[in-house]
């Protein structure tokens, strides 16, 4: 969770681990580690659809069942609810899938 947090090495806790806003860094600035080697692949981002869209669709839903506001509203609301929630959200899940595969010492599957 520390690593999903704060965006930091799994191994040393003090390198950064995203060299962008959601892309990880090549590797560890600080001990070495390599990032590239981890494949976190879009498991995370499937989770976040269902479930960030679960939470605006009902919110949305809520919205127009109670207030009836006039349709920009929730183009004002929504649309930058939806792209911070899920870069924040993306962010965080794929730190944490990373760290998970660091812990356990995931790999590609070998024949
Ligand atoms: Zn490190």
């Amino acid at each position: 969770m520390r690593v999903a947090i704060g965006g930091c090495c799994p191994r040393c806790g003090k390198g950064r681990l995203f060299a962008s806003l959601i892309a990880f860094a090549p590797a560890c600035s600080n001990c070495g580690l390599d990032f590239l080697a981890f494949n976190v692949g879009d498991g995370a981002a499937s989770f976040l659809i269902l479930i960030i869209g679960a939470i605006v669709t009902g919110l949305a839903m809520w919205l127009e069942l109670s207030v009836e506001p006039a349709w920009y509203v929730h183009v004002l609301l929504w649309l930058p609810l939806t792209l911070v929630l899920t870069l924040a959200m993306l962010r965080f899940s794929k730190a944490l899938l990373l760290a998970l595969e660091y812990r356990h010492e995931a790999r590609q599957g070998r024949l």
